[in-house]
């Protein structure tokens, strides 16, 4: 969205929290779900799931509110940070085209777009290409996810960047993240970063 639309539009929709909906005043969670949310204390991560923050990315993802992407993307900006300085371009864990279709929209790339504005370096949307649609991961293992995602993913428009940071919405396992930073090094990345905004833990994944 053009950034004069969205300040029009913050204007007549009042902000509203992304944990519990309460009106805020500025972007992030309201006090009470600040107090309920636990930070990563991971580089690679702001958060970890659970609570308000859990609530948040369910909105943000399967309820087509597509706009809580700006207190998301602000709320992944103090760590993003922890970064600055080691990367060359942003780019998101793509979607596959069908499911960026159903959606509307891919989450990922919202919040890239922040996270490159507060590091000081270009988003490259289309760095990466999701080749394959894969199946959700849900219900999977750490291995089976590792099956379901290999080859999902393939350089595209990287652009020559050497220090790639991916950004993606979950991390469970890491088997999306580790097949996205095999895809960058293939397209010539020589390092590669990664920060999410919820890092889950599930009993027994490794
Ligand atoms: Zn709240």
């Amino acid at each position: 969205m053009h950034p004069f639309l969205e300040g029009l539009l913050a204007l007549v929709a009042p902000l509203q929290c992304p944990g519990c909906e309460e009106p805020i005043h500025c972007l992030g969670f309201c006090g009470t779900c600040a107090s309920l949310v636990e930070p990563s204390t991971e580089r690679g991560a702001a958060f970890v799931y659970g609570g308000p923050v859990a609530d948040a990315i369910h909105r943000f993802k399967y309820d087509g509110r597509s706009e809580l992407a700006n207190a998301l993307g602000a709320l992944m900006r103090e760590a993003a940070l922890r970064l600055e300085g080691d990367v060359d371009a942003v780019v998101p864990v793509p979607l596959h085209w069908r499911r960026r279709r159903a959606r509307g929209y891919d989450q990922a790339a919202l919040l890239a777009k922040p996270v490159a504005q507060a590091l000081g370096v270009p988003v490259r949307l289309r760095g990466l290409r999701r080749v394959r649609d894969t199946p959700s991961q849900v219900d999977l293992s750490h291995r089976e996810r590792q099956r379901n995602v290999e080859g999902a993913f393939a350089p595209f428009r990287l652009h020559g960047a050497r220090r790639v940071l991916l950004i993606d919405d979950v991390r469970t396992t890491g088997a999306t993240l580790d097949a996205a930073s095999r895809a960058s090094k293939a397209g010539g990345a020589r390092e590669v970063h990664t920060l999410v905004l919820a890092a889950r833990f599930l009993d027994g994944a490794a």
